[in-house]
C-alpha cells in the first residue's frame, strides 16, 4: 500500500488527545502481519510500541510519532476530509504515524544486522501527558533505548529540508493557574470584604517586567496571559474570588525554572500586602527538546552527504513538544522537517500533511539506522 493511502486513511479517522483507540488499532493491526520481535499496545493509555529486534549485540533506536488529532474543524475540502466532526489532524501527527509506519515496512524488508529499533506510536501530545504516561509506565521500563529520534513538520521551509540546532531545538511550555480567594461584600461596602481585583490588575501588569521577549537572547522568557475571571455578574456584589490563566516559554528548562520562580515571589508578594489567598497550579507541561550536541552535528554531515538539504537553526522553536520528555532521559534529537513555503501553518483549520514529505521522512530516519545498525 502506498504510504499517502495509509496517511489519509488515518486523517480520515482522527481523534483527539487520551482517545486515539481507532487510530492506535490502525496502528497494531498494521505492524502485527510485520512481525515485530515484540508489539505493546495501550502503553500510556492508547500507545503502541513495535520493537523489531536484529537478535544480535548493539545499540536500541527509539522513533517516535503521535496518535492524536486536534479538536479543530477542518474546512478543506479534499476526498479524505475528517470523519470526525470538529477533529481534524492539523498538526501532521497523520503523516508522522505514517512516517513511522513507512519505517516498520522498510525494517521488516531490509532487516538490521544488529542492534534494535523500537517505533513508538505516543498518545496525547498535544495536552502534553503523553510522553510522560508513556515513561511511567511499567511496560515501558522493558524497553530503555540508547537513543531517541522524533522528527516534526515545519510549514514555512522548503519541503524536506531537515532543520537542526545543538540544544535546545523547542521552547519549554507550561501554563499555571492562578486561584484568588478573598471575600465578598456588599458592591456599597466594598471595604468590608477583599475584592482580588487590585492583585489581578497588579500581576497583570508585573508581567511584561518579568518577561523578556528578545528571541535572540538566551535568557528569553514570556509570559503569557491566556484567560481570567473575576466575581459574577451580579451587580450587588464585590467580588471574593478570581482566577488567571497565563501560559509562560523559555528557550531552557534552566530559564523556565527562572522564570517561574521570579513569578511565583511577585505573585507571592503582591497577595500578600493585599491579604488575598491564592492556590497555583500547572497544566499543560512541556520540557524544552534538548539535542545532542554530537548526534546532531553527526546526523547534518550524514544527511548532508545524503543528499538532503540542512539549515541549522540560529533559535529554538517558540513551540513546546512533550518529546522533551524524551530528550531529558535519553540521548537523542527531535528534528524539523519543512513541509513547504506555502504549507498552511500547524494548527490552522486548512493545513494538511503534505504526503511527498512521507518518503523523506522515512528516508531520514532510514539513514540513522544504516549509520548505527546496518
Ligand atoms: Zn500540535
Ligand atoms: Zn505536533
Amino acid at each position: 500500500m502506498e504510504l499517502a493511502v495509509i496517511r489519509r486513511q488515518l486523517h480520515r479517522i482522527a481523534e483527539v488527545s487520551g482517545a486515539e483507540y481507532q487510530t492506535a488499532a490502525f496502528v497494531a493491526d498494521f505492524l502485527r502481519p510485520l512481525q515485530p520481535a515484540v508489539l505493546l499496545t495501550g502503553l500510556g493509555g492508547t500507545g503502541v510500541c513495535a520493537t523489531f529486534d536484529s537478535g544480535e549485540q548493539g545499540p536500541h533506536l527509539l522513533f517516535r510519532a503521535e496518535l492524536d488529532a486536534l479538536p479543530i474543524q477542518e474546512i478543506n475540502s479534499f476526498s479524505y476530509t475528517s470523519l470526525s466532526p470538529g477533529v481534524s489532524h492539523k498538526c501532521g501527527h497523520d503523516g508522522h504515524t505514517t512516517i513511522l509506519l513507512g519505517l516498520a515496512l522498510s525494517l521488516s524488508g531490509k532487516p538490521i544486522r544488529r542492534g534494535r529499533v523500537s517505533l513508538l506510536f505516543q498518545p496525547a501530545e498535544e495536552t502534553g501527558e503523553g510522553a510522560a504516561a508513556v515513561l511511567a509506565d511499567p511496560a515501558f521500563e522493558a524497553i530503555q533505548p540508547d537513543r531517541v529520534y522524533a522528527l516534526h513538520n515545519v510549514p514555512g521551509y522548503p519541503l524536506g529540508e531537515l532543520l537542526i540546532r545543538t540544544g535546545s531545538i523547542t521552547a519549554a511550555v507550561k501554563s499555571m493557574v492562578i486561584a484568588f480567594s478573598g471575600k465578598t461584600a456588599h458592591a456599597a461596602e466594598p471595604e468590608h470584604g477583599k475584592n482580588p481585583a487590585g492583585v489581578l490588575a497588579r500581576i497583570l501588569l508585573a508581567l511584561d517586567e518579568l518577561s523578556q521577549p528578545d528571541t535572540d537572547r538566551s535568557d528569553f522568557q514570556l509570559i503569557t496571559p491566556v484567560h481570567a475571571v473575576l466575581g459574577e455578574k451580579a451587580y450587588g456584589v464585590s467580588a471574593g474570588h478570581a482566577s488567571l490563566h497565563l501560559t509562560l516559554r523559555a528557550w531552557t528548562n534552566e530559564q523556565m525554572e527562572l522564570v517561574v520562580a521570579a513569578l511565583e515571589k511577585r505573585i507571592s508578594e503582591i497577595c500578600g500586602e493585599s491579604d488575598i489567598g491564592y492556590a497555583v497550579s500547572w497544566t499543560n507541561v512541556f520540557e524544552a527538546n534538548t539535542n545532542d550536541t554530537e548526534l546532531a552535528k553527526e546526523l547534518a554531515l550524514l544527511a548532508a552527504a545524503a543528499g538532503t538539504p540542512v539549515t541549522m537553526l540560529s533559535q529554538p522553536f517558540k513551540w513546546g513538544e512533550d518529546f522533551g520528555y524524551f530528550t531529558q532521559r535519553y540521548r537523542g534529537l527531535f528534528l524539523g522537517l519543512g513541509s513547504g513555503e506555502s504549507c498552511p501553518a500547524l494548527h490552522n483549520p486548512d493545513y494538511d500533511f503534505p504526503d511527498a514529505l512521507l518518503d523523506k521522512g522515512v528516508g531520514l530516519f532510514r539513514l540513522l539506522v544504516e549509520a548505527t545498525l546496518a
